[in-house]
């Protein structure tokens, strides 16, 4: 894809975000779009945590929901996601899980969300407030 396409659809993203810090939903601006390869916009969306009650809206989160139902599907194999930011690991995880293969962000969150995080790291990260344990269920 071009890369001024890929800007215009970055300044789309820019301003889904802008939108959710004004309506009161993020502190950080998060705003994303979902676009086919050619670089049409199929959803744009940002963070709606606050006004959803839901701590999992974020904006890729609520692209992927919206884009499913759009698009009668859940594999996205076809299309490119745009975030303002670095996505955090439910983020890009589940944008893996849908088929995402190509993802641009502009903004890096450094440490605090890595998107590379194995579930081990995230809970060396965690510093003993998340625990997960595999249950042996032969037994
Ligand atoms: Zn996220």
């Amino acid at each position: 894809m071009r890369s001024e396409i890929i800007k215009k659809l970055m300044q789309i993203a820019e301003k889904e975000a802008v939108i959710a810090v004004q309506t009161g939903n993020s502190k950080r601006p998060f705003g994303a779009v979902l676009a086919d390869k050619t670089g049409k916009v199929i959803v744009q969306v940002g963070n709606t945590s606050k006004s959803d009650q839901d701590l999992t809206a974020h904006a890729e989160m609520n692209i992927l929901r919206k884009a499913f139902k759009k698009l009668k599907s859940v594999d996205l194999s076809s299309y490119i996601l745009i975030s303002n930011m670095e996505p955090c690991s439910m983020c890009a995880s589940a944008s893996i899980q849908a088929g995402i293969r190509t993802f641009y962000y502009a903004h890096s969150l450094e440490d605090k969300c890595n998107p590379h995080l194995s579930l081990s790291d995230i809970i060396k990260k965690s510093q003993g407030k998340f625990t997960v344990k595999q249950l042996d269920i032969q037994n």
